[in-house]
């Protein structure tokens, strides 16, 4: 995804504004076991000044995930949201300082800035609703759509300290 510089150059100081649809790159989320069901739309407005474009805006893309509880298929809309600043790239940089993202010549290309963002927005657990009852831990029922008649063996956590002997 490349942003063109030289409308923003001609209004300097000017947010321009620009929507666009990427498709996320093949197995990006496997290892977080999810899966994009949609494009990803972002819309986002970039200023140009001398020193850095700033580029802000929000993203959304459809993604399905198992339910952290129940282990049940959930699709979800993920929204997120960014702020970058992207500095004019020269000799100098330092290849350790990866606090800014760097453009050259008149495009900036946002892609890695984008994914970076979804990445560290993404949910750590999946929830197919707020008050989903889980698995039984004993037959692994699904206890949403179910009942079953194991039951808790004690409640009592220091029950298994009883038997401990202090001599
Ligand atoms: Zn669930
Ligand atoms: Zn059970």
């Amino acid at each position: 995804m490349i942003l063109d510089l030289n409308l923003a150059k001609s209004r300097s100081g000017i947010d321009v504004h620009k929507e666009l649809e990427f498709d996320l790159p093949n197995g990006l989320l496997d290892d977080l076991g999810l899966e994009p069901k949609s494009s990803c739309n972002i819309a986002l407005d970039y200023q140009y000044n001398p020193k850095f474009v700033l580029v802000k805006g929000r993203g959304s893309v459809h993604l399905t995930g198992n339910c952290f509880r129940c282990g049940d298929e959930v699709l979800f809309l993920h929204n997120f949201e960014f702020e970058e600043k992207f500095l004019p790239a020269n000799d100098e940089i330092v290849k350790d300082v990866d606090d800014f993202y760097y453009y050259k010549g008149n495009d900036i290309d946002i892609t890695k800035m984008i994914i970076d963002n979804l990445l560290t927005s993404l949910p750590h657990q999946i929830l197919c609703k707020e008050d989903c009852k889980g698995l039984c831990p004993y037959c692994f029922a699904n206890l949403n759509s179910q009942q079953c008649n194991c039951k808790p063996k004690t409640n009592n956590v220091f029950a298994s300290l009883t038997d401990i002997k202090f001599d």
